[in-house]
């Protein structure tokens, strides 16, 4: 752009060059605003348990202080709420470590078969006290993806046992392998629970959307949980897909 010194008002020599750029500032502030708000609900998040267990500390320590029954009640209550803390923190550091490599595409060779049957093995406990079948099906032959083995426990992980928590009335949890040899590989995890009605899908992957935030803090829910499947799967190149009928349950299908 060429300006004439007139239009400036400065003192430049007439001819001299200005480069003017603009920046569209929108997206920055849109980041912004969510770093903020995340650091609001993380705090909310962290002092709701925090309360309680001071309120129980003040109680303990004044009309409680000679029941043992009372004592013994109120413990059980505060260590539950501590481990509440603790999962939390967990999660917002696995959220924090992810944030940091999410560029990097991890690529080890992964097998799909065994690893799906380690995550079934390692939720059974939780479905049968939750009453829940958990049935696997996979190829004969193996599914090998690239990626993180860890990472990727940690998303089927999550898948089922949200699946397990939210859709216990279904009573069935399907994870089902397909792919191989040249073709796509995709996971699926289904549950035949109340759903997800259709207004809060796209959102339900942000960090602390809930659908029923006391349903959520019941189950032992941080809200963290597919937002760590969500940035997992982008380090992985793999998509997220969701289908969901009210009534009738919900399918989480990840594609390699
Ligand atoms: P949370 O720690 O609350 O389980 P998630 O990020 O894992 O957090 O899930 C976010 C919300 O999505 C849950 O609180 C729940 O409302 C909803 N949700 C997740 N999976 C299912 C499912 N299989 N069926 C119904 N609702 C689900």
């Amino acid at each position: 752009v060429r300006v004439a010194p007139a239009d400036i008002g400065g003192e430049a020599p007439s001819g001299r060059i200005f480069l003017l750029t603009y920046r569209d500032i929108s997206q920055t502030r849109r980041i912004d605003r969510m770093r903020s708000d995340f650091v609001a609900n993380a705090s909310h998040e962290l002092r709701t348990p925090l309360a309680s267990l001071r309120g129980f500390i003040e109680t303990l320590q004044g009309p409680a202080k000679n029941d043992a029954k009372a004592q013994e009640r109120f413990f059980g209550i505060m260590h539950e709420q501590a481990t509440r803390m603790s999962r939390l923190v967990d999660d917002l550091l696995s959220l924090s470590r992810l944030e940091l490599k999410s560029h990097i595409a991890p690529e080890d060779p992964v097998d799909l078969v065994p690893l799906l049957g380690h995550v079934r093995d390692s939720l059974q406990l939780l479905a049968s006290d939750l009453d829940v079948t958990i049935s696997l099906e996979v190829p004969a032959e193996p599914v090998v993806v690239r990626g993180d083995r860890d990472e990727l426990i940690e998303v089927f992980e999550n898948l089922v046992e949200n699946a397990c928590k939210y859709g216990q009335e279904g009573k069935k949890v399907e994870v089902r392998l397909t792919g191989g040899e040249g073709s796509q590989a995709e996971v699926s995890v289904t549950d035949h629970g109340p759903g997800i009605p259709a207004e809060h899908v796209p959102r339900i992957t942000e960090r602390f959307y809930r659908v029923n935030v006391e349903a959520s803090r019941s189950k032992k829910g941080t809200g963290l949980g597919l937002a760590i499947v969500k940035h997992i799967l982008t380090r992985h190149r793999a998509r997220l897909l969701i289908h969901s009928e009210v009534g009738k349950g919900t399918v989480f299908t990840v594609r390699f």
